[in-house]
C-alpha cells in the first residue's frame, strides 16, 4: 500500500490539510465506526446527516488501505455477476439488490460533485468488453439490464469495439452511458471532509483493540482512549483483527494492484479512443485513460501481500500484450491496496446482534 505522508491528510481539493488526530480522551458516542475507508466513512456521513453523533476510529489513515488506491469507476452491481446472483437468491431479491446499487452508485455521484468535491473531475461512461466471441449472450444480458433491471446500457458489436479499443483481444462490449469515474484516491478523502462537515468526528492513529458488544451501551478500547456507543459499525475490511477475528477471517485478502504510464502523446489516441473506463468480463483488466494521455490500469491480484512496485513490470507486460500497437510504455507510479472477498461474492451489511454492524467484504467493487 503506497500511503500518505504521516501527520497529514490530503483533502480532495489537495489544498486542505489537516493534522491527523489521535483520540486522546474518552468519548461517548451514538455511533463509533471502525474503519475510515469508503464503507465506514459513507456510513458516518449519512449517520452524521440523520443527526446521529458519530465517533469514525481508524487505526491508520484515512483511505489507507484499498479505499485510497482503487481507480474510481462507479456502476452498479457487485462483485458476484448479476446471472450468479439472479441463480442464488432469486429475480425478485436480485432486483432489489442490483437497484440499491443503483442508488449507491448516485449517491456517491452527488456527493462527488464539482461544488462538494472540488477537482474530483468526473467523467461518463463505462465499457465491459468480452475477452471471447459470445454475442447471444450479450444479447440476452442487455435485453435483461435494460428491461428488467431498469438499467441503460448499449450492445456494442465487435466493430464498434474495436473501432474504440484498437486491439483484438476484445469482442463484444457492453455500454453503461451512466456509469462514471471519479479520481478515487480522492474521493474517499472527499467523503472525509464531507463527513466531518455534517458532524462526525474522524480520528486517526487509532486502533481499535477490543470490543464489547454485550450491553445497550457497548464499549470499545483503543490503545489511548475508550469509548460508549449505542451502535458499533465494523468497516474494517480484511484489517478488523482483535475486535472481531472471526468476521475479518470470513473474508480472503485479495491483493490488487495498479499502475500509471508516463505521458503516452498522441499514440495513445491511435489505439485507445474510448474516454470512460473499460473493464473486461473476466475481472483481468480495468483501465482508462487520465490526464489526457496517460493509461491508469490495475491488472494482477495476488492472494500475499507484495511491494506494489515490484508488478510495474507485469502490468506493462499486459498492456503490450493487449494493446501491441502502443508500442513501449513506462511506468510512472504503482500502488495496490488488499481487496475482502467473501465466499459467496457479495458485501457483508447488516446487524450481527443489537447495536452490533458489519459493512465489509466489497471486493474488487467498493
Ligand atoms: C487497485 C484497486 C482498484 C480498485 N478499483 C475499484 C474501482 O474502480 N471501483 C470500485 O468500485 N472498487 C474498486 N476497488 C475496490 C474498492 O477499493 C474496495 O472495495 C473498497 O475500497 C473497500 O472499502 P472498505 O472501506 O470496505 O475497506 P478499506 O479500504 O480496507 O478500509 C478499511 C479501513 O479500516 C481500517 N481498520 C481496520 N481494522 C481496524 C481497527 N481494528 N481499528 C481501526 N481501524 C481499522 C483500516 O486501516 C482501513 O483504513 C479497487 C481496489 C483496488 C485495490
Amino acid at each position: 500500500m503506497s500511503g500518505t505522508p504521516k501527520g497529514k491528510t490530503n483533502g480532495a481539493d489537495g489544498a486542505t490539510l489537516h493534522e491527523r488526530a489521535r483520540l486522546s480522551f474518552d468519548l461517548d458516542v451514538d455511533i463509533c465506526v471502525v474503519g475510515a475507508g469508503l464503507a465506514g466513512l459513507t456510513v458516518a456521513l449519512e449517520a452524521a446527516r440523520l443527526g446521529a453523533s458519530v465517533a469514525v476510529l481508524e487505526g491508520r489513515h484515512v483511505g489507507w488501505n484499498a479505499s485510497g488506491h482503487q481507480l474510481g469507476t462507479v456502476m452498479p452491481g457487485y462483485g458476484l455477476p448479476l446471472s450468479q446472483l439472479i441463480e442464488r437468491i432469486g429475480f425478485e431479491d436480485a432486483r432489489e439488490l442490483w437497484s440499491l446499487s443503483k442508488e449507491g452508485a448516485e449517491f456517491v455521484r452527488a456527493n462527488a460533485s464539482e461544488e462538494k468535491m472540488p477537482g474530483i473531475a468526473l467523467s461518463e461512461g463505462a465499457l465491459e468488453v468480452s475477452n471471447v466471441d459470445v454475442g447471444n449472450q450479450l444479447i440476452s444480458r442487455l435485453q435483461m439490464l435494460s428491461e428488467d433491471f431498469e438499467t441503460e446500457v448499449e450492445g456494442w458489436q465487435i466493430d464498434r469495439v474495436r473501432s474504440e479499443l484498437r486491439t483484438d483481444h476484445y469482442f463484444h462490449g457492453v455500454y453503461y452511458p451512466k456509469a462514471f469515474q471519479i479520481d478515487g484516491r480522492k474521493y474517499v478523502h472527499g467523503l472525509a471532509m464531507l463527513a466531518r462537515r455534517a458532524g462526525a468526528r474522524i480520528f486517526e492513529d487509532t486502533p481499535v483493540v477490543s470490543i464489547d458488544a454485550s450491553g445497550i451501551r457497548k464499549r470499545i478500547v483503543t490503545p489511548s482512549a475508550r469509548l460508549r456507543a449505542s451502535h458499533i459499525v465494523l468497516a474494517g475490511n480484511i484489517h478488523l483483527g482483535a475486535p472481531l477475528r472471526r468476521l475479518s477471517e470470513t473474508l480472503l485478502p485479495v491483493w490488487r494492484y495498479a499502475a500509471l504510464t508516463a505521458p503516452l502523446g498522441a499514440r495513445l489516441d491511435d489505439v485507445i479512443a474510448f474516454k470512460g473506463s473499460v473493464a473486461d468480463t473476466d475481472g483481468i483488466d480495468h483501465f482508462r485513460i487520465v490526464d489526457g494521455d496517460r493509461l491508469m490500469w490495475a491488472s494482477p491480484e495476488t492472494t500475499w501481500a507484495a511491494r506494489p512496485q515490484r508488478f510495474g513490470r507485469a502490468i506493462e507486460r499486459r498492456i503490450r500484450t493487449v494493446f501491441p500497437k502502443l508500442g513501449p510504455v513506462e511506468i510512472a507510479e504503482t500502488w495496490g491496496g488488499a481487496v475482502g472477498e467473501t465466499v459467496h461474492g457479495m458485501p457483508q451489511i447488516g446487524q450481527l446482534r443489537r447495536g452490533l454492524w458489519v459493512a465489509s467484504g466489497f471486493g474488487r467493487q467498493g
